[in-house]
């Protein structure tokens, strides 16, 4: 089988930029963190295709640009990228969010997809990203990363989906809002054990802070002096299965317990953690029991 070559000489000719998909990032905060390459792409295309036209006319202002928007959105995106995908064959259109990278935590995972099944022109201008620039300020281990962006905002359901990471080694990086930032740490410490871990605020911006330390500590901190402004949360890897502490298997069994009957749950830690089945299976009994004497 032959795979189909892309030419991408020709987006930096003088005039007229080849039909397709520009998928651009733009700044985080500070505008200056426009690429050369971003300015001279959002100048030339035909069209840009911008989550918010508020937010982005802002930076079109200021780079002194004026070219065609339309608005693509979580809300609008499946109605409108039926109508955007044959203009790809004879127009240039650019991909913006309000902020970074598009499609991380942001639109345009389907455009693309779409656009490269229909063997649409794509490329990439890219640029800054939160999670990125802010694991290169943590001090956290960089290299295994997994990004995990927001996690689901009921309590419940996010112990769920951090017991599914919890023993995985590499560091995590979440986004979150400021007022969700306490309960978050709170949730975390409780599933992840007291990890080291970083809260990284307003990147680029005039107050960009990034304070690293275990996640007790940054609930104490950020008890006392509520946040503001957005933030990214990182948490270091999982500790080397057999240094797994009793905190921690407990956690993951109540954790595991709240969707799954004793075998499963203890299943579940096994794979997680690589400790025995068996003793997961007493421990979980015990925890099982101890709850329903408990009601
Ligand atoms: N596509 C964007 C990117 O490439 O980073 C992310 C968009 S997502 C909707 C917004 C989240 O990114 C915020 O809630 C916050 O977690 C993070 N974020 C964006 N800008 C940031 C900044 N300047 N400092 C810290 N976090 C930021």
């Amino acid at each position: 089988m032959t795979l189909p070559v892309q030419d991408n000489a020709q987006d930096i000719q003088p005039d007229k930029l080849q039909p397709g998909l520009y998928i651009v990032a733009t700044p985080i905060g500070n505008l200056s963190d426009l690429s050369l390459r971003a300015a001279d792409i959002l100048k030339r295309a035909d069209l840009i295709a911008v989550e918010d036209s508020r937010v982005t006319a802002k930076l079109l202002q200021h780079m002194g640009i004026k070219r065609p928007m339309i608005a693509y959105h979580d809300h609008n995106a499946d109605y409108l990228r039926p109508q955007l995908l044959p203009r790809l064959n004879h127009e240039a259109i650019a991909l913006v969010s309000d902020a970074g990278t598009p499609l991380i935590s942001d639109p345009g995972f389907k455009l693309v997809r779409d656009a490269r099944q229909a063997g649409a022109y794509v490329t990439t201008i890219p640029g800054a990203c939160a999670a990125v620039a802010a694991l290169t300020l943590s001090g956290l281990p960089s290299d295994r990363f997994l990004f995990v962006g927001f996690l689901p905002p009921k309590e419940n359901a996010r112990k769920k989906a951090l017991t599914e990471i919890a023993a995985i080694s590499a560091t995590l990086i979440f986004y979150e809002t400021s007022p969700r930032l306490v309960s978050v740490l709170t949730s975390l410490q409780e599933i992840l054990g007291n990890r080291e871990a970083a809260v990284v605020r307003e990147i680029t911006k005039k107050f960009e802070e990034c304070q690293t330390a275990p996640l007790s500590e940054l609930i104490t901190h950020y008890e006392q002096k509520p946040p503001k402004g957005e933030l990214v949360i990182l948490v270091s890897p999982a500790d080397k299965k057999a240094e797994i502490g009793q905190d921690e298997v407990i956690s993951l069994l109540q954790a595991a317990l709240v969707d799954h009957p004793v075998g499963k749950a203890a299943a579940l830690v096994a794979k997680q953690t690589g400790l025995s089945r068996q003793d997961l299976y007493d421990q979980a009994m015990h925890l099982r029991q101890q709850s329903s004497a408990d009601e």
